[in-house]
């Protein structure tokens, strides 16, 4: 959907179109990676500065388009939240829990998963943009077979 479809579909759901919102769309829709909030607010101030869009206007409007359907919110882990729209290229990440490194992947690694659910469930599930979480190739090879996770804890205490 380009930015005017998207103006369309919403005005026929019946929501209105404030210029807080029009702006967050036209951010979402030409950006070609997922968004943090972080990274809408600074956009928003580059492309037009005289406006001001706080970030619990954002956050809200990021719900907003979630209800809507728009809009998927994935975490990439120790509370990062991305957003982008539904209507975009679709992209999965890979998150290692010991490294934060992150990868890629196929897009078409969940259809035969989405098919099964809606097959025994009956459930149209939305995986538009998921993190998986686990541990990469590396961090199993340095570790051996038991994991050793980096806690939040030993980083707060500086033991590392
Ligand atoms: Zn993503
Ligand atoms: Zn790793």
């Amino acid at each position: 959907m380009n930015y005017d479809d998207l103006i369309r579909y919403l005005r026929g759901l019946g929501y209105r179109l404030t210029p807080q919102r029009r702006l967050m769309l036209e951010i979402l829709q030409q950006s070609d990676y997922h968004l943090s909030a972080d990274d809408i607010v600074q956009q928003l101030a580059v492309r037009y500065p005289n406006i001001q869009i706080d970030m619990a206007t954002v956050y809200r409007t990021l719900k907003w388009l979630r209800v809507a359907g728009l809009v998927s919110e994935t975490s990439l882990g120790k509370g990062h939240m991305v957003y982008t729209l539904t209507t975009h290229h679709q992209h999965h990440h890979l998150v290692c829990e010991n490294c934060a490194a992150m990868f890629e992947i196929d897009p078409t690694i969940f259809d035969t998963i989405r098919a099964e659910l809606q097959r025994r469930y009956g459930f149209a599930a939305r995986l538009e943009h998921l993190s998986v979480f686990g541990l990469c190739r590396q961090c199993q090879q340095m570790s051996g077979s038991a994991p050793t996770l980096v806690s939040e804890e030993d980083i707060g205490r500086g033991e590392l």
